[in-house]
């Protein structure tokens, strides 16, 4: 098996691959280091909610493996979080149908420090479930975990993908071909790209900018993170850089991510200040430098695995639409279940995968 892209999402689908299958030959191959696309710019944080039922599920899904990985691996940089969400009051119906049940979601009894203006109108709720992680650091683990059984392939772009008989033939730029009798395509935001594109048309797949600022404001050890629920943005304490992170929605549609500049605007500092100004004035002039990259959005709302071919040996994976990092574990699992023909219900296993178990036949 092929995996094209080593970002969270492909390295969790390598994991998951020789979970179900654990003699198989499986070949990660990116033309950058691993976790070096939109992976290495992630704020990585998880919160239990999902617009959708679908998309609920495999957040609880994907809760359940972080939990269960950091509490194997204590070493990974996952951290558990306090979390207030802040909407205005006659969002509570819609809040209690966004956020899983196991969230607990309920009215705070005391507001985090930094929200010294709650605008009228609005409240504060709090619930568990919250977590943030340093997502190429966790996803570099990962990878280091799964050699030798995965075959990494770092800086080697694949320049064409053709499926046939024999299965997807990949053209490497690195020179030569290698072919897999099933692969996945989990190129992050670079959808369009040549080898692709066509294959990829009529998922109606696009890219938007992402946009988190950093302030330099160090967190304290009991900082929660605060999602603002009404305009799609949260504050995260980022302890392990020393610093608060404010991610906003910023609407830049149809970029390209060989070209996006990864410097922050005048614009973007414009319009995450305007919304951290509304609850938070203190911590908005301190919005002065951050993060900017881009991430594949599936028009239809939640993430995409879809079976390219009609074999189903040919897939793709990912369109997680700036949430990649939390619903990782569910995107890998339905794509090991369709590429390994399971039938629902039946997921690989997610257990340990610690060196010597799962090794198979020689
Ligand atoms: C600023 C920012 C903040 C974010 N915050 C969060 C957050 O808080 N929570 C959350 O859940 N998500 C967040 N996201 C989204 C999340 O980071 C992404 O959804 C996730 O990283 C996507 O992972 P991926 O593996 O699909 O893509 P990528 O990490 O981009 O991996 C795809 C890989 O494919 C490789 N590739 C592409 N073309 C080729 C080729 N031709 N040949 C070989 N390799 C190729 C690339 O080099 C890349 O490494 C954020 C994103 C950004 C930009």
């Amino acid at each position: 098996m092929a995996v094209v892209g080593a970002g969270v999402i492909g390295t969790l689908i390598a994991r998951e691959l020789i979970a179900a299958e654990p003699g198989t030959s499986v070949t990660v191959l990116d033309r950058e280091l691993i976790a070096g696309g939109t992976t290495r710019r992630s704020a990585g944080l998880h919160f239990p909610r999902g617009a959708s039922p679908a998309v609920r599920a495999m957040a609880a899904e994907s809760q359940r493996y972080w939990a269960e990985l950091a509490a194997a691996r204590p070493g990974l940089p996952v951290h558990p979080l306090p979390m207030t969400v802040v909407a205005s009051r006659g969002a509570e119906a819609e809040l209690r149908e966004a956020y899983l049940p196991e969230a607990g979601l309920r009215p705070a009894r005391e507001l985090p420090p930094q929200l010294t203006e709650v605008p009228e109108g609005s409240a504060c709720w709090t619930g568990e479930g919250c977590q943030y992680a340093d997502v190429p650091a966790l996803t570099q683990a990962v990878a280091a975990e799964l050699r030798p059984r995965v075959r990494f392939l770092e800086g080697v772009g694949v320049t064409g993908a053709a499926p046939g008989p024999a299965g997807t033939v990949l053209t490497l730029g690195s020179g030569g071909t290698l072919t897999a009798a099933r692969t996945v395509l989990a190129p992050g935001p670079w959808t369009a790209h040549p080898a692709w594109r066509e294959l990829l048309a009529p998922l109606g797949i696009r890219v938007k900018k992402i946009v988190a600022l950093h302030l330099e404001l160090p967190p304290s050890p009991d900082d929660g993170a605060i999602v603002f629920h009404d305009e799609d943005a949260f504050l995260l304490p980022y302890r392990h850089r020393g610093h608060w992170l404010f991610s906003y929605t910023c609407q830049e549609w149809d970029v390209d991510p060989d070209s996006v500049d990864p410097g922050v605007s005048a614009v973007h500092r414009a319009e995450a200040v305007a919304v951290l100004r509304r609850y938070a004035p203190r911590l908005a002039d301190r919005c002065v430098s951050g993060r900017v990259f881009c991430d594949a959005y599936n028009p239809a709302g939640g993430p995409l695995v879809r079976p390219l071919t009609g074999d189903g040996n040919l897939l793709f994976a990912g369109a997680a639409g700036g949430s990649g990092y939390r619903l990782a574990p569910a995107i890998a699992a339905e794509t090991v279940r369709l590429l390994t023909k399971r039938p629902a219900g039946r997921p690989p296993s997610t257990a340990d995968l610690s060196p010597n178990r799962n090794q198979g036949p020689s």
